[in-house]
């Protein structure tokens, strides 16, 4: 198979210089700093002016694939997701597996009602999967949906849901059949601010509240509400899960080896600068390697899904891929600084504004999210080699 390399003609000029005339004019002004990774900001002000932002690019005819009711052009998508990414200030807002979900099992009144508002950020979503004693195992949740007339009365508790505390909807997994497994599971839309509904922020080693606990003690959603047939959810978030993995890891907006090669430069040790030191430049040299293959990776697995020709493995290598090597890239990061890799963020002193040691307590949640990297190398096994089934619990 030839692996397409997207190269943007210079016919795309015009729309890149377009775009970023719109970026110089109507980028937020954030009391938030640009992090990595899914992140969330903790004011409700700043909240408000991403909300103006996402709409105002809508407006603009700025809109991810993904929402996209029409065709998307493929470079100009790339472009979109190369410059907005270079901002640092979020772009999507929430959690938007659901549209996926929407897309496939929704009823039209769903999709007129809900599609339109992801889109525009009218409508901030966080995912309800994960559970306590339910997150590799998602087939373990306990949250139930028994039915009362035209509702479901839901009780139980998720976790880990990003955004939450922001979030006007939440798509939620729960058990409309007792007992464990993929049966009797079902997927939800769940108003937020329904009664019962009860949402507690988790303060990260980060320093940002990116995840909520959230509890539902007999919260009543309509019957529209649910996505797809009672009992089919598992089919429902098993094709917003792959859509999931596929993502993590592809907007990179700059090589992440150069900035730790300038590091490097900039970084004096007793003995010369950290750039002279064989050590790190031999594992400089390996992760310029690593961080190539991520890049062929990608364009391989999205070549094969332009070709429709997509494996379920392709994902699932790509993510392992990209997480292990951004979480050693984020440890050599550390180690270049020496010493000062132990200041904080906000420390006059600190290289970067902290940004090295906000990317290394961050990086290995791209080792779990969207499924552990251990779960995804099973799937590898399994599914890809055909080797036997790991014994289940
Ligand atoms: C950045 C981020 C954002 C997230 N956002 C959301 C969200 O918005 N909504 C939501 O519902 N969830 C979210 N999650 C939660 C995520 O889906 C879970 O963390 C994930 O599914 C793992 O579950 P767990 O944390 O309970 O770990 P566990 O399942 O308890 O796993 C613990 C460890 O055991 C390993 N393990 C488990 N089973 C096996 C096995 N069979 N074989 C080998 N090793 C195994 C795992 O790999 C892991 O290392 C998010 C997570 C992250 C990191």
């Amino acid at each position: 198979m030839d692996v397409r390399v997207p190269e943007i003609p210079e016919s795309y000029q015009g729309y890149r210089s377009r775009l970023q005339a719109f970026i110089a004019a109507n980028l937020p002004e954030l009391s938030f700093k640009p992090k990595v990774g899914l992140r969330v900001p903790d004011e409700p002000e700043d909240v408000v002016k991403l909300r103006a932002w996402v709409r105002a690019l809508h407006e603009a005819g700025y809109v991810p694939a993904r929402y996209s009711e029409s065709e998307i052009d493929e470079i100009e998508e790339k472009i979109r997701v190369e410059e907005l990414t270079k901002t640092g200030v979020p772009h999507a807002l929430g959690n938007g597996l659901v549209a996926g979900a929407l897309k496939h099992f929704g009823t039209e009144a769903q999709k007129a009602k809900y599609l339109t508002g992801l889109a525009t950020g009218e409508h901030i979503w966080t995912q309800l999967f994960s559970e306590p004693d339910a997150g590799s195992d998602l087939t373990s949740l306990q949250a139930r949906a028994e039915r009362d007339g035209d509702f479901f009365v839901v009780t139980g508790q998720k976790v880990w849901s990003t955004w939450a505390q922001f979030s006007d909807y939440g798509y939620l997994l729960a058990r409309t059949e007792p007992g464990t497994g993929r049966q009797g599971i079902s997927a939800f839309i769940l108003d937020m601010n329904s009664p019962g509904v009860t949402t507690r922020p988790l303060r990260e080693i980060t320093g940002t509240t990116d995840f909520n606990e959230v509890f539902m003690d007999a919260v009543r959603i309509p019957v529209e509400n649910l996505i797809g047939e009672v009992g089919q959810g598992w089919a429902v978030a098993t094709a917003s899960l792959s859509e999931e993995r596929g993502q993590v890891g592809q907007s990179e907006a700059s090589d992440p080896v150069v900035d730790l090669m300038r590091l490097a430069q900039r970084s004096l040790r007793p003995g010369g600068r950290a750039s002279a030191d064989a050590g790190i430049r031999q594992k400089m040299g390996a992760l310029a390697a690593r961080s190539r293959i991520h890049r062929y990776l990608s364009y391989r697995t999205q070549t094969k899904a332009l070709q429709g020709q997509s494996e379920l493995t392709d994902a699932p290598l790509t993510k392992i891929w990209f997480s292990e090597t951004n979480l050693d890239l984020c440890e050599l990061g550390m180690e270049i600084q020496g010493a000062a890799g132990g200041l904080a963020e906000g420390d006059s002193r600190v290289v970067d504004e902290g940004r090295w040691q906000d990317g290394f307590l961050y990086a290995r949640a791209w080792t779990i999210a969207g499924g552990s990297n251990e779960i995804m190398r099973n799937m590898i096994a399994e599914r890809g080699l055909g080797l036997p089934r790991e014994p289940r619990g």
